[in-house]
């Protein structure tokens, strides 16, 4: 069971971000996490990961009605996926801009969906939809020993 935790807010503010399994296949893996180190936002937790259909069906258990839900998880669970949790002011929402809309035919050119997929149901990439998701989901895929407290020693160069 999960706690929310209202201490990480402001620059602390955490949120959960997955390269699903066509963007490990497809190689998007250094380019995502690139896009996210040069916006500003610290890397706090991250594994590659088989995410098994427990999991997913958790994760995505709003969904479970959907008539796309049985293949959302075998999607999901088609191959490993990288699991991240980046730190930093507003990084939900702003996280959320960067991945551009659900379906990448909504998605503008320069978000990650807008630039490196086509369809809805191979849409690349996961990210957090609000803080009380963020922290469900970090719960749900990490362990409190698998995130990192580490000193960004250039946070006054992103932060005034
Ligand atoms: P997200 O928060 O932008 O990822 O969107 P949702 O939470 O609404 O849906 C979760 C995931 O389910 C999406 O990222 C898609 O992979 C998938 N999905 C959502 N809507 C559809 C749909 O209409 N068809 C299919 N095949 N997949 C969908
Ligand atoms: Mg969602």
């Amino acid at each position: 069971a999960y706690v929310f935790q209202s201490g990480w807010t402001g620059v602390n503010e955490r949120t959960f971000i997955a390269i699903k399994p066509d963007g490990v296949q497809r190689r998007l893996v250094g380019q995502i996490v690139q896009r996210f180190e040069k916006k500003g936002f610290k890397l706090v937790g991250m594994k590659l990961i088989q995410a098994t259909e427990g999991l997913l069906k958790e994760h995505y258990t709003e969904l479970r009605s959907k008539p796309f839900f049985s293949g959302l998880i075998s999607y999901m669970s088609s191959g490993p996926v990288v699991a991240m949790v980046w730190q930093g002011l507003d990084v939900v929402k702003m996280a959320r801009k960067m991945l551009g809309e659900t379906n990448p035919a909504d998605s503008l050119p320069g978000t990650i969906r807008g630039d490196y997929c086509v369809e809805v149901g191979r849409n690349v990439i996961h990210g957090s939809d609000s803080v009380e998701s963020a922290q469900r989901e970090i719960s749900l895929w990490f362990r409190e020993n698998e995130l990192q407290c580490w000193e960004d020693t250039h946070s006054h160069w992103i932060y005034n």
